[in-house]
């Protein structure tokens, strides 16, 4: 059983809400409990597995506590303001506390239409319901903040996009699903007492620490700076490409959210815009960090009316140094280096010009460097091609450097293979599994999920899962539709 607490509905304004049953999924069965996560919350394992979770799950019935509502946020998206946003598809069901007295939303994804789906049917399809619950599993354990799925329900409900799918369930959780968007409908809706209220709100229970400093409201917007800055450092160390980095997709604590069309990098191309729909490469890879400092900007503005501009602008100069002091920290740490240095930088910079000139695999690559011996990494120079002679000169810059900190060959070895991945979720694998559990077979989703849940410990059995994609899954577009 749940035990919900409802402080966003109870606290905040009706301008942020509305209440919303969830629209019965026609004939569901349950497809994945996330495991793993159900224990670490300390949730009742065969409570999931029953009936009554079934029903809750494919919104047939609503648990006692349960007070679902659809959130009411705007964003820009593309770069235009959009007021019109809001959950479309997906409900809030309440807040629960775990053992560790963290509290989380339960947020039900495809769960039918609400005052905010504007022309939409309000259903999530199977395909990108699967996308997403396998995203947040591969980035958590990878270290990256990043709301996650409990549950995947499947159906027999058809739902249209590009081709006739299936409408699915996914219960999602996440620290918070205030987005930025939440700030800038309030605001250019000239709501400014609500404003302050969902500031105070957010501050009382993302950002305690703030509440008693001088400034609160500036301490939370630094805060918040600092954490999406960490977050897009993250996703410059691990090759994820978010896809739709709109600002009603950003999270207010700095978490990853919204799975569209994302993709992690195969090949190391920096330009790579792993969405179809993205024709300017607005969102592409290598853009992604200066994407983060736009929508803070768009923060800003939400926020002018309750903080002065000269402490926005103040704020807003902590976004570089943390991204590059987090990303400098990061990389080092994936070539086994404990200290950094400022020549780091070159070294870091030299390795990925390697990887992209020799369109090398970016995940095996560094796996490569974290599996052998400088002997081994020096007589292995075929795998380079005609990069042969700077790959060279590049190992030598880098045992250089690790002799400089005086790092051990085992040492090295030991700490690499904790930084660096095996198992990454390469698109193809992702479009595999779905493929099966579009014809009803979920044992390739549950293997990979399972390699995602452990990506640095090599097991034999998954060896198919840590390969480079085949020709017809190397350039795989993702559509928007979900
Ligand atoms: P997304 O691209 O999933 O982040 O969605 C952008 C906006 O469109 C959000 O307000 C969603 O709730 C809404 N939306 C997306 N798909 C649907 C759908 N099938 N039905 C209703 N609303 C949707
Ligand atoms: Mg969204």
């Amino acid at each position: 059983m749940l035990h919900f607490d409802n402080s966003y509905v109870n606290t905040l304004p009706h301008a942020l809400w509305r209440r919303q049953a969830p629209t019965p999924l026609r004939q569901p069965h349950l497809i994945s409990l996330n495991h793993k996560l159900i224990k670490t919350l300390g949730l009742t394992a065969s409570w999931w597995a029953s009936q009554e979770a079934l029903d809750v799950l494919a919104g047939h019935q609503t648990l006692s506590g349960s007070d679902p509502v659809a959130m009411k946020y705007g964003g820009h998206q593309f770069g235009g303001w959009n007021p019109d946003l809001g959950d479309g598809r997906g409900l809030l069901l309440g807040e629960i506390i775990d053992n560790a007295k963290q509290r989380w939303d339960l947020h039900l994804k495809g769960s039918g239409p609400t005052p905010f789906s504007r022309m939409g049917d309000g259903r999530a399809v199977l395909r990108s319901s699967i996308r997403e619950y396998l995203a947040g599993e591969a980035l958590h354990h990878l270290g990256v903040p990043t709301t996650r799925a409990l549950a995947l329900v499947g159906s027999r409900e058809p739902v249209r996009r590009e081709r006739m799918e299936t409408g699915a369930t996914l219960l999602r959780i996440a620290d918070s699903h205030i987005r930025f968007g939440h700030f800038e409908w309030l605001s250019h809706s000239g709501h400014i007492n609500e404003l302050k209220q969902l500031a105070d709100y957010v501050i009382q229970r993302h950002y305690p620490d703030c509440a008693t400093e001088k400034e609160p409201y500036v301490a939370f917007f630094t805060a918040v700076v600092k954490r999406t800055a960490t977050l897009m450092a993250d996703w410059q160390r691990v090759g994820f490409a978010h896809g739709v980095m709109n600002t009603d997709n950003f999270s207010i604590t700095g978490a990853t959210l919204d799975f569209g069309p994302y993709g992690f990098l195969d090949r190391y191309d920096p330009y790579l815009i792993c969405n179809h729909s993205d024709h300017n490469g607005r969102y592409a890879w290598y853009l992604q960090p200066s994407v983060g400092f736009w929508n803070l900007n768009a923060l800003a503005h939400a926020l002018a009316p309750i903080i002065p501009v000269p402490a926005l602008k103040q704020s807003l100069a902590e976004y570089e140094p943390t991204l590059t002091a987090h990303y400098d920290q990061g990389m080092n740490a994936r070539l086994g280096l404990a200290q950094t240095q400022e020549i780091d930088r070159a070294l870091v910079q030299g390795w990925l010009s390697l990887l992209q000139v020799a369109k090398a695999d970016f995940t095996l690559s560094f796996r490569w460097l974290s599996t052998n011996t400088f002997d081994v990494l020096l007589a292995d120079t075929r795998r380079w091609g005609e990069q042969a002679d700077t790959a060279i000169s590049w190992l030598a810059q880098y045992q250089q450097r690790c002799l400089a900190e005086g790092l051990s060959e085992a040492e090295r070895l030991q700490r690499m293979q904790s930084q660096n991945p095996i198992y990454v979720l390469r698109n193809y694998l992702a479009e595999q599994v779905i493929q099966a559990a579009e014809q009803g077979q979920y044992e390739p989703l549950e293997r990979l999920l399972s390699a995602l849940q452990s990506p640095f410990t090599e097991q034999s059995e998954y060896a198919d899962l840590a390969e480079p994609p085949p020709a017809w899954g190397q350039c795989l577009s993702i559509s928007c539709s979900s």
